[in-house]
């Protein structure tokens, strides 16, 4: 028999689906209804807490559903609030053991930001990318992907009566949620699990639960042009586009997907775009690698490539895992990339890191920790969420 399985994360359909055994026809849009507010709205752990629904039918509910969450299995706390964990997901029959992901929230005075995966690995092997070395596991579910969500609120008290953390800041603005954000930057290609993805949207920026903006939900792309219309159009959220070069051939070394959407093809998707305007910028991210795509030649082709595109620039310094083929740009020659574009007009690509003490980069996600200078790891984790709102 399987295990019963959490309705943490589940979709509208899937508790109307997981209802439908045991209320009349006729109750299932509002006892829907009902559970969709407390397992969202109110963040409830346990059936029996949901005090305006009958007893006899939360019994039975519970015999085959939880509404547990994916497992904390260890969490590290930077001195600034930054925080990362490594989480579990429950396994998905007796065979499995339970598939282990990361998450990082990366708090700020006025958001708090989380990095989410949509699958566990990644079937695309950028070379710089430590998860593309790791190898293919298998998608995430839309709940796995909103579970990422509900485990973050519980430890950061972000559900109505939850207790913020002592040991950790959280955003002070009023009226801040300690997750205002998100970004799709973990582990996977989120539009290779597109449906998952999209109906994770639509459970995060349900207006009676989670309630996220769009606006306020990004999701990274290393450029899978035949999906990207339809993300804007199903999901309306923020697109960042994982470009790290400024022509294909240097573009198909790093990122192999571009041998089959190249870079005008990236350009004209992104142009297309439904929604991106001067208000809504296209993010455009570049990790920044020594002696390869980081000198001032690249950085005017970089500006000359996005002319007339309403598009933000997000210089990543590039974080190296063990065995890595590639080193982090120096400082100055990121600085002087950044003033070349800065001259062009974007606001300041890479913003002046605060301290933090720990790695908690997202994008490569569950690597090893690396003794790396304090400034560029820094510098990683402020800039990938850098003018994202
Ligand atoms: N698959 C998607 C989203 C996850 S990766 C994508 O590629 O866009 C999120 C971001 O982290 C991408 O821009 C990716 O290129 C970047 N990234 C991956 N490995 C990195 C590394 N070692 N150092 C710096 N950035 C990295
Ligand atoms: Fe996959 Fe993104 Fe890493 Fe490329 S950078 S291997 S697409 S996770």
């Amino acid at each position: 028999m399987n295990p019963p399985s959490s309705l943490a994360g589940a979709t509208r359909a899937e508790i109307a689906a997981a209802l439908a055994p045991l209320a009349p026809q006729r109750e299932i849009r509002m006892r829907t209804a009902q559970l969709w507010h407390w397992i969202y709205h109110r963040g409830v752990a346990d059936f029996a807490a949901m005090r305006n629904i009958a007893r006899p039918l939360l019994a039975t509910l519970a015999q085959a559903h939880t509404l547990a969450r994916p497992e904390i299995v260890a969490e590290q706390v930077s001195a600034d609030g930054t925080r990362k964990w490594l989480l579990r997901l429950p396994p998905r029959g007796p065979h499995d053991k339970g598939a282990e992901i990361e998450c990082v929230y990366i708090p700020e005075t006025d958001r708090g930001t989380l990095c989410v995966s949509s699958q566990v690995g990644c079937t695309l092997n950028c070379t710089f990318c430590h998860t593309g070395t790791q190898g293919w596991a298998r998608n995430l579910s839309a709940a796995e992907i909103v579970g990422q969500v509900m485990v973050a609120r519980d430890r950061l008290g972000d559900f109505p009566g939850g207790v913020a953390p002592t040991d950790g800041l959280t955003p002070s603005g009023e009226g801040v949620r300690a997750v205002s954000n998100i970004v799709f930057m973990g582990q996977g290609e989120p539009l290779y699990n597109f449906e998952a993805v999209r109906d994770a949207v639509a459970v995060l920026t349900d207006g009676e639960g989670l309630s996220l903006s769009k606006r306020r939900i990004t999701v990274s792309t290393s450029g899978v042009v035949p999906e990207m219309n339809r993300l804007g159009a199903e999901c309306g959220t923020m697109l960042a586009v994982s470009l790290h070069a400024t022509n294909d051939s240097l573009r198909e070394k790093l990122v192999p997907l571009n041998r089959k959407y190249p870079i005008a093809a990236l350009m004209q998707a992104c142009r297309d775009y439904p929604g991106a305007s001067n208000a809504r910028r296209i993010t455009f991210e570049y990790v920044m690698l020594k002696g390869v795509n980081d000198s001032p030649a690249e950085a005017r082709a970089l500006v000359r490539l996005l002319k007339g595109l309403p598009a933000k620039i997000n210089l990543i310094p590039f974080n190296p895992w063990p065995g890595s083929p590639y080193e982090c740009s120096d400082w100055e020659t990121i600085e002087r990339f950044s003033e070349i574009v800065f001259d062009a007009g974007y606001a300041s690509p890479v913003r002046t890191p605060r301290g933090r003490d720990i790695l908690a980069a997202c994008g490569q996600l569950k690597s090893e920790t690396q003794r790396l200078r304090a400034r560029t790891r820094l510098l990683l984790e402020e800039s990938l969420v850098n003018g994202l709102d």
